[in-house]
């Protein structure tokens, strides 16, 4: 059983755009510049920004944060969208979600400047994917496809079955799986709550991805034998043997599916660290 080391694969990429970066101010270019803005302090997604705001110093970008708070109005926010849209210092921004709920989502990612939508949430890269254009790519998809890339597993003529439709994660992942290009061709099937029957599917995956935010949901019966499994979900679970009684854990019951799986993402230090890199990635490109 192989482990798909997504910590190690995305330090490695880390260690690549660092060099570019170094290239980059040789030439007299200047540092990319990755903003982020987070509303609240929702803990898990302060830590997430945390994670991508120190990766940027590894790499050296710069970077800045700019926290609001959870009760700021939806127009003001748009203002600050707009402010990051207009600084010429900023080369891509990111809006930390989930937003609070008198929030609409879709009109404050539809606010940013698809230039600097480094996370591609935005429709124009949402309808550039499913056309095969250049865009930027949702970072976690962008994230399995590289990680399957850097291990060399193959997918042309495979059948991937993922779980979870999700605008960020399920669905550009079975647009980019099912494209004629390196790291698709896979016939693919994408699978949410109403699907039927649904371990009779995911037995027939060759590439199996877990996206549905349920810990331990996908089990060793759901696998078939020989499988690839990448396990995308982050679940915070109870946990007495940990200091702070709790830990992360994925969609995938890992321990059954390592029994099973010919490969696989382990949680954390899979999918999470890739995602960061790829975030890094499309911001070195929307600073070129
Ligand atoms: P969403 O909640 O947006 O989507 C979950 C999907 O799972 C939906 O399509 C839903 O179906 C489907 N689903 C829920 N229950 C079932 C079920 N019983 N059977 C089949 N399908 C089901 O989640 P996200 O895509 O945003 O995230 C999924 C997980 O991935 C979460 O744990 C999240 O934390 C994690 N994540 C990890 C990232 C990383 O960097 N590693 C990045 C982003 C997310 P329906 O559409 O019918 O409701």
């Amino acid at each position: 059983m192989t482990l798909l080391d997504g910590k190690a694969t995305s330090l490695a990429i880390q260690e690549e755009l660092r060099l570019e970066v170094l290239e980059r101010l040789k030439i007299g270019q200047d540092r990319p510049h990755l903003a982020a803005i987070i509303v609240g302090d929702d803990p898990a997604s302060r830590a997430y920004v945390g994670h991508k705001i120190k990766a940027c110093e590894r790499v050296g970008f710069d970077s800045s944060l700019i926290e609001l708070p959870l009760n700021i109005r939806e127009d003001e926010l748009i203002r600050e969208v707009e402010a990051l849209n207009n600084d010429v210092n900023v080369d891509g921004f990111i809006v930390q979600l989930p937003l609070p709920e008198h929030m609409n989502e879709q009109t404050i990612l539809q606010a940013i400047h698809p230039d600097k939508d480094v996370d591609g949430f935005h429709p124009i890269h949402a309808g550039n994917l499913s056309l095969g254009l250049p865009s930027f790519i949702p970072a976690t998809p962008a994230g399995i496809i590289e990680l399957l890339e850097r291990y060399d597993i193959q997918t042309s003529g495979k059948h991937a079955v993922i779980i979870g439709r999700s605008s960020i994660v399920g669905t550009p992942l079975a647009l980019l799986l099912s494209r004629n290009a390196s790291r698709g061709n896979c016939t693919v099937t994408l699978c949410h709550s109403r699907t039927q029957d649904l371990p009779s599917i995911t037995r027939q995956a060759d590439i199996l991805i877990a996206a549905i935010g349920k810990p331990h949901f996908v089990t060793g019966d759901m696998i078939k034998p020989g499988a690839v499994v990448i396990d995308v979900g982050i679940n915070r679970i109870l946990d007495d043997s940990k200091k702070s009684g709790s830990r992360l854990t994925g969609d995938v019951d890992y321990q059954d599916a390592m029994q099973v799986a010919s490969a696989i993402t382990p949680v954390p230090g899979g999918v999470g660290p890739m995602t960061i890199a790829m975030l890094l990635k499309s911001t070195l490109q929307a600073s070129a």
